[in-house]
């Protein structure tokens, strides 16, 4: 059975096929600048030369035909054919309340989704296109969506309630749905396989630190807290994002500077986080780099970075009344062992023994604290698409 997992943003679209008789990667890529000029597909069949084609693409269902002739490409293609495609898995990044759980997609749940986005307005709306121009190339093959939110479904009401007038809440559904809920899933469920424990028994702290970054208490395998909100800007700082700040900074700032809804969304979403802090960039490379030639505000930026997840792993472990693991994960988490080190230092009442020798590592399955951690902490790289993969079988069978 092969699984194509589709992942739509705005203007681009990212996809990887599945082999899940043994869950290898057979192809990936990227289209970017869809219904801009200069679009251009980025492909790569494993085992074969990646090659990039240059071709106009006026909206997602263009995009989809491009990926799909590529995968069929007998030069540089995966698959023989179209049929070989069993199922399409869709990343959904909002499921408002209405989705616990991964759905086979049909008329009713479009209707839904197209009622979430409202309240994910960036989102969802290139998610629907995907689906969409998915539907029209391949009539016949089931699509499943995999929600960003689902995971967090399972937060009981004091931790996914805001304290504005309860009718914010009945009117608008304003509360905390939380994120990247596949990525915390798939990396606790992992950490108990590697720990070999049950999830059940396990109180575990999930750090998804990547561009975007949002950190999970799951208890018992459920999430019963998580840093992201209503959107992904609330929480820790972020590349871009400013995460967690005084609300009334909006409304002084809007009257203070005469900034329109539209500007300072946009200074809170892309302006903001590390890179606002330090003005070196959003990329924690770089940042890190410049910090350690002597930048001060590169240093703050990390400084404030690395509190911010303390603060949360502690809130969280204090939320669970324990916590056995803690696990790293996504581009910094999984590749900046500095990160690691900063947010555990002040742990160590907890539980939390982090051995230098064995957190200098990148991207590989690791314990990185030493044999008498009482709280152990994983490096464990995330696989959202595999997890989506594994999900649409699961429905689809
Ligand atoms: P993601 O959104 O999961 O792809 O993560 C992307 C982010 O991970 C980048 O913006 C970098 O800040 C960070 N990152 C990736 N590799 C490294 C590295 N070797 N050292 C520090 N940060 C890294």
């Amino acid at each position: 059975m092969k699984i194509l997992v589709v992942n739509c943003g705005s203007s681009s679209l990212k996809y990887q096929l599945i082999n899940m008789e043994n869950e290898e990667l057979i192809a990936k890529g990227l289209a970017e600048r869809i219904g801009i000029d200069g679009s251009v597909v980025k492909h790569e069949t494993i085992g074969k030369e990646k090659v990039v084609i240059e071709q106009n693409m006026d909206n997602h269902k263009a995009a989809i035909q491009i990926v799909l002739d590529a995968l069929v490409d007998p030069n540089h293609g995966a698959i023989k054919s179209m049929d070989e495609i069993s199922a399409v898995g869709h990343r959904v990044v909002h499921g408002g309340e209405e989705f616990s759980d991964s759905v086979l997609i049909t008329d009713e749940v479009k209707k839904a989704l197209e009622k979430c986005s409202d309240i994910a307005p960036l989102h969802n709306p290139p998610n629907l296109m995907g689906i969409h121009a998915c539907e029209e190339i391949l009539p016949n093959v089931p699509m499943v969506g995999v929600f960003d939110t689902a995971f967090h479904q399972t937060m009981p009401k004091a931790s996914f309630m805001y304290a504005l007038p309860y009718e914010m809440y009945e009117k608008h559904k304003i509360r905390k749905y939380g994120f990247h809920g596949t990525s915390h899933k798939y990396v606790a469920n992992r950490a108990a396989e590697i720990l070999g424990k049950p999830i059940g028994d396990l109180k575990i702290v999930t750090c998804h630190l990547g561009n975007g970054a949002s950190i999970t208490a799951v208890d018992g395998g459920k999430s019963i807290d998580t840093s992201m909100g209503f959107t992904p800007l609330e929480g820790l700082a972020m590349g871009t994002r400013c995460g967690d700040m005084d609300p009334a900074i909006v409304t002084f700032l809007m009257e203070k500077d005469h900034l329109s809804c539209y500007e300072i969304n946009e200074m809170m979403n892309k302006k903001s986080g590390v890179l606002g802090i330090s003005g070196v960039s959003s990329d924690f490379r770089d940042i890190e780099q410049a910090a350690a030639k002597g930048n001060e505000r590169a240093q703050l930026a990390l400084d404030v970075y690395h509190k911010l997840v303390t603060k949360y792993i502690g809130a969280y472990a204090a939320e669970m009344g324990g916590v056995d693991a803690i696990v790293f994960t996504a581009g910094l988490g999984e590749n900046s062992p500095d990160t690691r080190k900063e947010a555990c230092k002040n742990l160590e009442f907890l539980g939390v023994k982090i051995d230098d020798e064995r957190n200098n590592v990148r991207g590989k399955e690791t314990i990185v604290t030493t044999d008498d951690s009482k709280v152990k902490v994983l490096l464990i790289p995330t696989n959202e698409e595999l997890a989506i993969a594994r999900e649409t079988k699961a429905i689809v069978q």
